[in-house]
Order: C-alpha cells, then sequence, then structure tokens
C-alpha cells in the first residue's frame, strides 16, 4: 500500500492540480495574485500616509485580486487550454496588469513614480514570455494607457499632476516603450537563433546515429547494430513465447566467392557495385519486416531470418542465389554474375550468439571446400 500523502502535497494538489503544465500555470497565476496583496499592502500604507483615497484605493485593490482570482480560477478549471496559442493567458493577464498600473498612476498622486517602475517591470516579463509582436504591442498599449491618464490627470488634476511633471513622466514612458519594442524584436531573434541551432542539431544527431548503425558502402546494418538487432529479436522472442519455450531465429554467414578475382579483373570500383548489388538484391528477397541483412565484414554478409528453421533459411538463401543468377550486374561485358557460399545456424538464447555465428561460420567454411556456390547447415 502506499503511504498516504502528506499534508503539504495534498494542499498544493487541491490548490494547483496533478504535476504538470497546468500546475506550473496556475501557481503563476497565484503568484500573480500574491503580488496584487503585496500591492494592496503598499496601497494601505499610502492610504494611512494620506497619499491615496481610501475608497479609490479599495476599489482598485478589489479589481486587482478580482481579476487575478479570475484568472486563477480559469486556469485551474482548464478553461484556459482553449486558448491554444497562449494557455498560459500570459497576455491577458499583462494586459491586465497594465491597466491596473495605469488605474494605480491616476490614484496615487505624489509616489506615482514609483508606480511607472513596476510598470517596466511588468513589460520586462513579457518580453521573456511573449513573441516579440505581442510584446511589443503590450509596451505601446502600456504607454498608450498612462499617457492618457497623464494628460487627463494633468487637465483635471494639476495641483497633484502638473503638467511639466506629467511632460517629464511622459518621456519617461516613451523611452520605456521604444527600448522594449527595440529588445523584443532582438530577443525574438535570438530565439529564433536558438530553435535553429536545435533543430540542426537534432538532424546532425540523427544523422550521426544513422552513420553508427550502418555501414557505409552498402547502407546495411554494421557489425556492431546486428549485434544489437540479434539480442533485440531474441528478446523479443523469449518475452512473447513465455517460460520453457524455445526460440527460432537462424543466423547465415554469407561470404562471396572469388570476390578478389572480382577486384583483380574489373577494379576495386566495380568489387564496390558488386558488393552494393548482393546488398540490394538481399534486401529485396528478404522479408523486408522481419528479416535483416547485415554487413559482417569485408565481402562477408550476416542474415538473420526470424521465425525460420535453419531448412527455411537455407530455402531463403538458395533463392537469393538464384536471383543473383538471374540477374547478374550488368556493368562488365559479360555482366558479372555473382556466387556466395553460405552457413545457417540455429540461435536458440542470447548466450549462443557467439556460438551459432562460430557455427554458421564453419558450415560456410564447409561450403567453401566443398566446391563454393551452397549452402551448407551447421
Ligand atoms: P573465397 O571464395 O575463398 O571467399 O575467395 P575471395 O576472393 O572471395 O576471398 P578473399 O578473402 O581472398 O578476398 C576477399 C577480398 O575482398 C579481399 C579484399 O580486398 C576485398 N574487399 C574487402 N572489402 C572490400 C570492399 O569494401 N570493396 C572491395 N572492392 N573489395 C573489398
Ligand atoms: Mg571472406
Ligand atoms: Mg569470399
Amino acid at each position: 500500500m502506499s503511504p498516504p500523502a502528506a499534508p503539504l502535497s495534498r494542499a498544493a494538489m487541491l490548490l494547483l492540480g496533478p504535476p504538470g503544465r497546468q500546475r506550473v500555470r496556475a501557481s503563476q497565476c497565484l503568484l500573480a495574485l500574491l503580488v496584487f496583496v503585496v500591492f494592496a499592502g503598499l496601497q494601505e500604507l499610502e492610504v494611512m500616509l494620506g497619499l491615496i483615497d481610501a475608497a479609490q484605493s479599495h476599489w482598485l485593490t478589489a479589481c486587482n485580486l478580482g481579476g487575478s482570482l479570475l484568472f486563477y480560477a480559469v486556469v485551474r478549471s482548464g478553461l484556459n487550454l482553449r486558448h491554444e496559442r497562449d494557455p498560459a493567458l500570459t497576455f491577458a493577464q499583462i494586459a491586465f496588469a497594465l491597466v491596473s498600473i495605469a488605474w494605480s498612476y491616476a490614484i496615487t498622486g505624489p509616489a506615482r513614480g514609483a508606480v511607472l517602475a513596476i510598470m517596466v517591470l511588468i513589460l520586462q516579463f513579457g518580453m521573456f514570455a511573449l513573441r516579440p509582436g505581442q510584446a511589443r504591442a503590450l509596451a505601446w498599449f502600456g504607454f498608450l494607457l498612462i499617457a492618457t491618464v497623464m494628460a487627463w490627470k494633468s487637465r483635471t488634476d494639476p495641483e497633484r499632476y502638473p503638467p511639466q511633471v506629467e511632460c517629464a513622466h511622459f518621456m519617461f514612458a516613451a523611452i520605456v516603450a521604444a527600448a522594449v519594442s527595440a529588445l523584443s524584436i532582438r530577443f525574438g531573434q535570438l530565439r529564433r537563433r536558438l530553435q535553429e541551432q536545435k533543430q540542426d542539431l537534432a538532424v546532425a544527431l540523427e544523422r550521426i546515429r544513422e552513420m553508427a548503425a550502418h555501414d557505409e558502402l552498402t547502407g546495411l546494418l554494421n557489425r556492431r547494430s546486428m549485434g544489437e538487432a540479434i539480442r533485440r529479436e531474441l528478446e523479443r522472442q523469449r518475452r512473447q513465447a513465455g517460460v520453457g519455450v524455445p526460440v527460432n531465429v537462424s543466423l547465415v554467414l554469407v561470404d562471396i566467392d572469388h570476390f578478389k578475382r572480382i577486384n583483380d579483373g574489373h577494379g576495386h570500383p566495380i568489387g564496390d557495385l558488386a558488393l552494393q548489388h548482393f546488398s540490394q538484391l538481399a534486401r529485396e528477397e528478404l522479408r523486408g519486416s522481419t528479416d535483416v541483412v547485415a554487413r559482417w565484414g569485408g565481402e562477408e554478409f550476416l542474415l538473420m531470418l526470424p521465425d525460420s528453421t535453419p531448412e527455411q533459411a537455407r530455402a531463403c538463401v538458395d533463392r537469393l542465389r538464384r536471383r543473383l543468377q538471374a540477374v547478374p550486374l550488368a556493368v562488365t561485358e559479360p555482366p558479372l554474375a555473382i556466387n556466395f557460399s553460405a552457413g545457417v545456424a540455429a540461435c536458440l538464447a542470447e548466450e549462443d550468439i557467439e556460438q551459432a555465428i562460430e557455427q554458421a561460420d564453419q558450415a560456410m567454411y564447409r561450403a567453401k571446400t566443398d566446391g563454393r556456390g551452397r549452402t551448407e547447415l551447421g
């Protein structure tokens, strides 16, 4: 039985929901709520100092707390997920905070300079969290709001909001909006470049994995990844078959006959083409989804045929031999007929892989000494 959840994690579960992205979003909303609570405390202090009218301050606090609670409720209920492009509701929350700032500026009187500093902070948050266009739009939205409040207050309340001071504040707000605009473009470029670099790295990593697993000349699996493929197949069969039921994998070692003569008679590049030709036909002739061909080294290949007895594997390999005879490599005159010797062995367990390959090798050697162009069972 699992131990009962600690009271703290139960409370977190209730407040924030299960771990995941929604929990992060819900905790961000609660953090915003906490900031507004601190704000409310500061406003209360200003009320006590006689800087703000109590009723106006309480209205603003009620809207701030109500608004941030609403954002929290939307996120906690999952309604935010309908907004696919911005499920964290960052844009809406910043726009809300800017309206609150402009309102605060209108009622704070002499201490309103601090409000402008907080506006800068909120816009900075937008630069990190939003797309450049959105961050720019919010910067100019905040600027227009606060500029409107400045113009309105300097006309209707010039004693507390002297036009000269508002002019200076206006210029400060304009500089902030312009700087946020420029910086958000720069941030956007940086983010795009990082994204591109990440994609390039992923492509390069995939290519390196591909190269590490395959033989360059033939595109077949290389020796190391063939070993892994055999182990995976045996493991899969063991899982499916259950305890006590033998697994059934045939391994075939193939060695092209008199390959040196091809190289010596037609040159190394034609030898390479012959290896590619063999690989191509072997891939076509075997069962694509289950059988695997690998280049074991030089002109040797290892075939894995799952769910095949050695006799079935031999039939399959002899089919490939006939196909190679029927389709010679037409780069020489006369076309180059490729033949091979093969040895088959059954592999019954992961511990027997080495031994089965050794057995297939000995069978192949027998095929060579018995006259080549044949398949022997190990
Ligand atoms: P056997 O019938 O007994 O197998 O004789 P063989 O000539 O096929 O065998 P041998 O081992 O004497 O020669 C194999 C040759 O394969 C020697 C080597 O230079 C050549 N070889 C190995 N890798 C490559 C390759 O990637 N490209 C080419 N063109 N030749 C290769
Ligand atoms: Mg050889
Ligand atoms: Mg050979």
